[in-house]
């Protein structure tokens, strides 16, 4: 994203509130599985759509539920995501420039009064892609506002507002956003759990802790406790180190 020294939307926060608010909008992302998505044309009043049934991963616990979207409701969202653009003087301005970056297939980019087998599936791998980038950065802003102690009404709007779109279940919106430092090693690298300033520990409901990506890969597998063997892959609770740096917050 270019900056303007007039236009810039950071004229209004602090240089430290900038290189935070630069490196949310930059997190590193994973490419998006190659993940089958399935749709369905139905006709509603005399017109045809089609309905696309997409995957949305949570990037910590790998768990997974599907969504069922039409293309305008994404048209829809996108509009709402830039309604927030107009709150220049947040830290959301780059967070939704970032989402709005995300490669979204125009309206007619291509006949879909024909049944074109071959452009639905590329509109649905973009709308896939938008939905796992979409999810990333929800994981992120939770994150981010539990380690600045955030309390903007602006910033929670827009995350509730993303949470409803990707349908995110009520397990994981209760997944807690904690600030410490943890004692112990991770029983899956066997590496220390915590060193300052790098990596996160996710917290199971039996109370052991590991490495984000330890956990995310063990998850592909069981859905188990790697120590105790307790049934669940569900995650309460996602540590990062207490060594971040601090926010004041604005609103
Ligand atoms: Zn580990
Ligand atoms: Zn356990």
């Amino acid at each position: 994203m270019k900056l303007s020294s007039v236009d810039s939307p950071w004229r209004f926060i602090s240089k430290k509130a900038r290189i935070d608010a630069f490196h949310l909008s930059h997190i590193p992302s994973t490419p998006c599985p190659n993940q089958v998505v399935h749709t369905s044309r139905y006709i509603h009043a005399g017109k045809a759509f089609t309905l696309y049934t997409l995957l949305v991963t949570c990037p910590i616990t790998n768990q997974h539920w599907t969504t069922h979207k039409r293309y305008h409701d994404f048209v829809v969202f996108r509009q709402q995501l830039s309604a927030f653009k107009s709150f220049s003087n947040t830290i959301m301005v780059p967070v939704v420039e970032k989402l709005l970056s995300v490669q979204f297939p125009k309206k007619h980019w291509f006949n879909l009064t024909k049944n074109n087998t071959k452009s639905v599936s590329e509109r649905a791998a973009h709308l896939n892609n938008f939905v796992w980038k979409l999810m990333e950065m929800r994981t992120e802003m939770g994150l981010y506002r539990h380690l600045h102690h955030l309390e903007w009404p602006l910033f929670n709007r827009l995350y509730a507002c993303m949470e409803a779109f990707l349908e995110v279940p009520l397990f994981l919106r209760e997944m807690q956003f904690c600030q410490d430092d943890l004692d112990g090693d991770c029983v899956i690298c066997t590496n220390p759990q915590l060193v300052p300033g790098v990596g996160r520990v996710v917290e199971l409901p039996c109370g052991h802790s590991f490495h984000t990506e330890c956990i995310f890969d063990w998850f592909r597998r069981q859905t188990t406790c790697p120590l105790c063997r307790a049934n669940t892959n569900r995650v309460i609770a996602l540590y990062s180190p207490a060594s971040l740096p601090k926010v004041a917050a604005r609103s």
